[in-house]
């Protein structure tokens, strides 16, 4: 069992052993574990208990929102401008399929190499999340009857979309590789680099053009429900990202000889490069100022979430004198305040069945 757990490491598949010791905390491990994975406690990752019940406690669904005004507002010939139009279609586009990418990293590469049940928990609702995301594009895509082949086409056909996807599919490969297996440093550190690239990169910066985007239009009652979709996902995301760094971050604890110069230095350029193509999306779906945004204050915002997210895994700023230029956006994140606000508004779940909904709002 132990030579068989060495070189090709633990699934939670294996076959029973009959009076094995039980398990002790001490025994968990991030990676490499080599202990029983189908135990949940004793906890040794609260971290990632308390993110599993956060998030369940933030359930949503995309159908109840109602998308009515949008509609309205999508048919009106005079409703928008082409310019804002490009924008929503842009980011249905990248987002349509980008969390789809996210999710097949999560079940098919992440989730076989994160060898925690508290971890996989989470992981578990992450990848759900994952799925109402998708469910919520294609929601507002079918309501504003838009053409459904161009929008999820996107990410093979608009280079700004293109070039996200295609960055980000190539640090899912080598990890849902059938034959890729951590327990060398090489690989471990793999396994960490590309953690990185998803949670850092992926979901820590290439949603935030779109998220600041979307979300401006709905503080100017345009757009208000697919505003409202991604305040929800925004909320879902911000979450990922912190479970994310919380799982690199105890990576690097339990195996600091991974953390060498090499891979910070790497890490460091992951994140700039992302800034870079980040910063291109920005202004290709907005060559011209609108909203009160412009791409320069884009450059600006992204240099200053990208000094945050090296800050959340222990690297220096790279970008000097930056601040944030969408203050508004840390409130769309407050987790607790977005709580409140969802539950004075969803009174009851019934099991099967419609929610009921509070007429005072
Ligand atoms: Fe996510």
């Amino acid at each position: 069992m132990l030579d068989r757990a060495i070189n090709q490491g633990i699934t939670g598949l294996e076959e029973l052993e009959m009076g094995a010791a039980r398990i002790q905390v001490d025994d968990k491990r991030i990676i490499n574990c080599r202990a029983d994975l189908n135990q949940l406690v004793p906890f040794k990752y609260q971290w990632a208990w308390e993110n599993y019940l956060h998030a369940c406690a933030n359930h949503w669904m995309p159908n109840e929102i109602n998308m009515a005004a949008d509609v309205a507002l999508w048919k009106d010939p005079n409703g928008l401008t082409e310019d804002e139009r490009t924008i929503i279609k842009r980011n249905l586009g990248f987002f349509s399929t980008a969390d789809s990418l996210v999710a097949n990293n999560l079940v098919l590469a992440v989730y076989r190499h994160i060898t925690n049940p508290e971890c996989r928990q989470y992981l578990l609702r992450q990848a759900f999340e994952e799925a109402l995301h998708t469910h919520a594009y294609q929601h507002v895509i079918e309501s504003l009857s838009m053409d459904e082949a161009e929008v999820f086409n996107m990410y093979r056909e608009i280079p700004a979309v293109a070039r996200k996807a295609a960055w980000s599919i190539k640090y899912t490969k080598s990890l849902g590789d059938p034959t890729f297996s951590t327990g060398t440093v090489e690989n471990d550190q793999r396994l960490l680099r590309d953690l990185i690239a998803f949670y850092v990169i992926f979901e820590g910066i290439f949603f935030y053009v779109g998220f600041t985007q979307i979300l401006s239009m709905g503080r100017r009652n345009k757009m208000s429900g697919t505003a409202e979709q991604f305040q929800y996902i925004l909320r879902d995301e911000s979450m990922h990202l912190n479970f994310g760094i919380d799982v690199i971050n105890q990576i690097k604890i339990e195996n600091p000889h991974l953390w060498t110069e090499a891979l910070q230095q790497e890490a460091i350029d992951m994140v700039r490069e992302g800034v870079d193509l980040e910063y291109t999306y920005a202004v290709d779906t907005m060559p011209r100022g609108i909203l009160g945004l412009n791409a320069t204050m884009f450059k600006e915002y992204l240099q200053y979430i990208a000094n945050r997210r090296l800050a959340q895994i222990g690297l220096p700023a790279q970008y000097a004198n930056v601040s944030n230029p969408f203050p508004w956006m840390s409130e769309m994140m407050d987790l607790k305040k977005e709580k409140n606000f969802f539950e004075t508004r969803v009174t009851e779940y019934q099991t099967g069945g419609a929610l009921q909904w509070d007429d005072a709002t």
